[in-house]
């Protein structure tokens, strides 16, 4: 049962009375001496545990199904079978994906470069020769999407994004009318850190909305395609087939990686996208590399062995991911269930959780766990330039620590929570 009488129904006795008794928590909880991290959303040891058996792998085999030595230089496009396994999972045909290194954020931000230097296929000229440039953010975001688009002084705009994707009425009038909009960043499985889903038909309205820019591009970054926090994982629409079927076959750029499938930092990346723009990207990828690193997408390909390896494989993550994120909304409904002064999301996949606190008390509250010894995301960095416009919004990574941990910390985090609201309502 909720234990927080609701802020708002309190007289001002009780509020002054409330405040003096969360004040002595929050004394108690700076006391203990904390150092707690719920900032990135980064695997646990023992999640990275699980991927151990890569390495020994590939052993003294180093040759694919193709009979290719993957220890030479060559296979731009990445090893077939491994494309394969993905191309099932991400539900895009495997001609049009490729296998890089190993950090799909990279593969974005060339994207990015390469339509500022040379234009799309579809450009008229280079992005950097346009009198402005757009991106559309859906938010909460991801921080490095923003940062991208934001550090070549492209106009990084909000929109607001619901649980089955960005609010359309809002995107579709911004891209209809401004050929400036070249681009959208989306996340569109478990986003990060909202745990929305795009629906199909958001995916369909995305890939069929007219744009005024001929070179309109969305970013599809489903960095957590098979990431579920729940048995069964949302499905990877056929983003692909649906843009072409909509008559724009260049608009979608798929991205996802094994970074928190296997190493974050030693995984293998996947870029999927129409033939034009495939032949597009090889070809001036093709002046920056004579190949990717092969041998570890051997050694993936040996480690997974089909698309159901890799399926299992979550299954292990999801047994160490899932109490903690239960452990997260349980403390979250405990402590702030009956109080009135947040909402969080219930993700069913992904890395976080978003928590929403009484308006203009986020940065407080990342100040006053700060200052307990619990450090969280800054307030406002799931919005473009780092603001977000209410100061509600916190990012929650659960990922990374231990259990324990994470249960002191959120803990704390709701103490946090409670003071700076009742500091609100005092005025
Ligand atoms: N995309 C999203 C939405 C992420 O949350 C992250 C990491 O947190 C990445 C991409 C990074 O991917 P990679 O490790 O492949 O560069």
């Amino acid at each position: 049962m909720p234990s927080q009488p609701a802020i708002d129904a309190l007289t001002p006795d009780e509020l002054a009375a409330e405040h003096e008794r969360l004040s002595a928590t929050y004394a108690e909880l700076v006391a203990k001496g904390l150092s707690l991290d719920l900032t990135r959303g980064k695997p646990a040891p023992e999640q990275l545990d699980l991927s151990n058996a890569l390495l020994a792998l590939p052993g003294d085999s180093y040759r694919d199904g193709t009979g290719l030595d993957t220890r030479n230089y060559g296979g731009l496009a990445g090893l077939p079978e491994l494309r394969a396994i993905f191309a099932e999972l991400l539900n895009v045909p495997v001609d049009n994906l490729l296998a890089g290194n190993n950090a799909s954020l990279e593969i974005m931000h060339d994207l990015v470069v390469l339509g500022l230097l040379h234009g799309t296929p579809d450009s008229e000229r280079p992005w950097s020769q346009e009198p402005a440039v757009k991106f559309l953010a859906p938010s909460p975001g991801y921080d490095r999407h923003f940062a991208i688009s934001e550090s070549f002084g492209i106009e990084t705009v909000p929109v607001p994004l619901h649980h089955d994707g960005p609010d359309m009425d809002v995107v579709r009038a911004l891209v209809a009318d401004d050929p400036a909009v070249k681009g959208m960043w989306t996340v569109p499985t478990y986003s990060n850190p909202t745990g929305a889903v795009y629906s199909e038909d958001v995916t369909r309205a995305l890939m069929s909305m007219p744009a005024a820019a001929p070179d309109f591009r969305v970013v599809w970054d489903n960095a957590y395609a098979v990431h579920s926090l729940v048995e069964d994982c949302a499905p990877a629409h056929d983003v692909l087939g649906i843009a072409a079927e909509a008559g724009n076959p260049n608009r979608p750029l798929v991205l996802a990686s094994t970074s928190k499938i296997t190493f974050a930092g030693a995984g293998v990346s996947f870029f999927g996208a129409s033939a034009q723009n495939i032949a597009w990207y090889q070809e001036h990828h093709g002046k920056k590399s004579i190949g990717p690193d092969k041998v570890n997408q051997l050694r993936h390909l040996r480690f997974f062995g089909d698309a159901d390896g890799v399926r299992a494989h979550m299954a292990r993550h999801r047994e160490i991911l899932a109490p903690k994120f239960a452990r997260v909304l349980e403390i979250l409904d405990d402590r702030l269930g009956g109080a009135g002064v947040a909402r969080w999301t219930e993700p069913e996949g992904g890395y976080f959780v978003s928590l929403d606190v009484v308006p203009g008390t986020a940065r407080r509250v990342v100040r006053l766990a700060k200052e307990a010894g619990i450090s969280l995301t800054a307030a406002g960095s799931a919005f473009p330039s780092g603001t977000d416009p209410q100061d509600t919004n916190i990012r929650l990574a659960p990922s990374f620590p231990s259990l324990d941990d994470v249960a002191t910390s959120m803990d704390g985090v709701a103490t946090c929570v409670l003071l700076a609201a009742v500091e609100a309502r005092l005025g």
